[in-house]
């Protein structure tokens, strides 16, 4: 078994479970997973019991040039195992697949990048001349409280780089001459708000005329999900299209927003993955996603609240979600009040510079043909470092196993899991962009 392949294995069998609770990642199992493999566990930081994160810095010959980072993080989302055809924490390798949580989001690039890291502590891959940082953190998935976000926060000086390599990996698409290799960007910024209805309590066996919080939530709910956020073409997605070398017809209707919607139609019925991908990048989206409301079986509910989540696309602000929220739900909000979780634009990096150029060679030796900007419609820790001016960038080097469309569902989906071709190629890639990071800008 190779190192990637066995130790993104055991990282999906540590099960770091991220449910946004403190208590809940556990990561310093990762933590120490990788600090065995690399036989060193480099500065160790727990902002909270358990939620360790690692970095480990290896210096190159000129102190003077750029810092290359590698980041990985080690937590994954919850599952409902029911709806997995196999054991989700298994790590089991069935037909040259690898099945298991965090197989594609993201512990095979926190693996991958293990396995480099390891071959440049070794002596056996050149660190590049401003040196090498590897950072394994946890916390991704709930926002980076304990992870990259109090790393940045806290202790800058330890995560400080020039260029940042992490997620999110997408795969090759086929383009007219050749093929193309997304490389993430750019992301949405989440914009979250729990909606609380108020009633009057009371027995529920004579429920005539009584005020239930259940009646103005229910409404507000239906109207979410159904509405459409406002449609933006930004200079994200333009570029994006005008990457993928497509048929000049296609790419008119894709940067037009009277038209786009037709293509999203037309694309539903045979690539849902993609439809949803294409939908989410050119708009403000509004997803309920947890409602509660309650207490008692024989008692009509005097609260309620349902929260949503809302993505905001580069050149979009916070104010943009509230509009919509008014203009869904009426100027008056149906009577519900807001309650602020989280409010952050969308945030890019050019496609240009000493990484953008280190990938451009290190995926040409590979037989891309170009690299496309693409965005990610989800958060990621790059967010925290982008602010920073650091350039950020998410990338992996794929088998043609799974589509762009399908692999994109597997994201937080059910069945996630990875070829060990996919983990190999990873790795080679993340070799040659090493190799080609250069010397003094
Ligand atoms: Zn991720």
């Amino acid at each position: 078994m190779s190192d990637v392949l066995e130790l993104c294995a055991q990282l999906i069998r540590n099960r770091c479970v991220n449910d946004g609770t403190p208590a809940s990642g556990q990561e310093v199992r990762s933590v120490e997973t990788i600090a065995d493999y690399l036989g060193t566990a480099g500065t160790v930081v727990e902002p909270h019991p358990g939620r360790a994160s690692s970095v480990v810095r290896v210096a190159g010959s000129d102190p003077d040039a750029p810092t290359l980072m590698l980041m990985g993080h080690t937590d994954v989302v919850p599952v409902t195992a029911e709806t997995w055809s196999r054991d989700p924490f298994g790590g089991e390798v069935v037909d040259g697949v690898l099945w298991g949580r965090g197989a594609v989001d993201m512990l095979n690039l926190t693996a991958a990048m293990a396995v480099v890291t390891k071959r440049v502590i070794d002596g056996d891959l050149a660190a590049p001349p401003g040196g090498l940082v590897y950072l394994a953190v946890a916390d991704e998935e709930a926002g980076g409280t304990h992870g990259a976000g109090w790393l940045v926060d806290v202790e800058p000086e330890l995560v400080a780089c020039d260029d940042l390599l992490t997620e999110i990996a997408y795969p090759t698409v086929e383009i007219a001459g050749g093929v193309a290799q997304p490389v993430m960007v750019a992301e949405k910024g989440p914009s979250w708000r729990t909606l609380h209805a108020q009633g009057t309590p009371g027995h529920a066996s004579a429920p005539l005329g009584r005020a239930s919080a259940l009646a103005p939530l229910v409404k507000a709910i239906d109207a979410l999900l159904t509405s459409e956020g406002p449609l933006l073409i930004g200079d994200e997605w333009r570029a994006f299209i005008d990457g993928l070398g497509l048929d000049p017809a296609l790419v008119a209707e894709l940067v037009d927003p009277e038209r786009i919607d037709d293509v999203i139609a037309r694309m539903a019925a045979t690539d849902p993955g993609m439809a949803r991908y294409l939908h989410a990048c050119t708009r403000l989206t509004t997803a309920p996603t947890v409602v509660e409301a309650g207490t008692k079986a024989n008692t009509i509910p005097d609260r309620g609240s349902v929260t949503v989540d809302m993505r905001l696309l580069p050149g979009q602000v916070p104010a943009d979600a509230d509009r919509h929220l008014e203009a869904t739900l009426g100027e008056d909000l149906g009577g519900l009040t807001v309650e602020l979780h989280s409010e952050m634009g969308g945030n890019a990096s050019p496609a240009a510079g000493r990484l953008w150029d280190a990938m451009a060679s290190a995926y040409g030796s590979l037989g891309v043909d170009r690299l496309t900007p693409a965005m990610t419609p989800a958060t990621t820790d790059a967010r925290f470092f982008r602010e920073k001016g650091v350039r950020a960038y998410g990338a992996g080097w794929f088998d043609g196993s799974a589509t762009f469309g399908e692999f994109l569902d597997m994201f937080h989906g059910n069945d996630e899991r990875i070829s060990i071709a996919s983990l190999d190629r990873t790795v080679q890639l993340l070799e040659r962009v090493v190799g080609a990071y250069g010397g003094r800008s």
